[in-house]
């Protein structure tokens, strides 16, 4: 990822996907619940649903965490000999945060992307966003 500075005061596509800003305005509610987009852009009106982020992500999320929770558990187990129910009780959420946190930091990164490669193209088809 790459954070180019836009001078049209847009966020880059870092900045955008950590605080799950609007591309076109900046504006925070990029996502409505934990990981669903918001239809449209409060503040600058951007159809969110114009874009097809799609799956991509969630696959090769799937395997960054579940490397980091493998080696966690394995840690934990080996390293410290915590019982096993502690090793569900600290994993199990933890598991599920990383899983809500990264799948927001991918599809937000990814529309943000989109966003900035389309943006001529969203120019060129006037105003009729609101
Ligand atoms: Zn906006």
């Amino acid at each position: 990822m790459t954070d180019k500075a836009n001078p049209e005061g847009q966020p880059g596509i870092t900045r955008a996907a950590l605080f799950a800003l609007c591309p076109r305005c900046g504006a925070k509610g990029l996502f409505t619940r934990l990981a669903s987009f918001a239809p449209r852009c409060t503040a600058c009106g951007l159809d969110y649903t114009r874009f097809n982020v799609g799956d991509g992500p969630a696959a090769f999320l799937t395997t960054i965490v579940g490397t980091i929770i493998l080696l966690l558990a394995l840690w934990l187990h080996f390293a410290l000999a915590a019982p096993m129910w502690l090793i569900a009780l600290l994993l199990v959420p933890l598991t599920g945060a990383l899983v809500i946190w990264g799948l927001r930091l991918a599809k937000a990164a990814l529309l943000a992307a989109e966003y900035q490669r389309r943006a001529g193209e969203f120019r060129s088809e006037g105003d009729r966003e609101p």
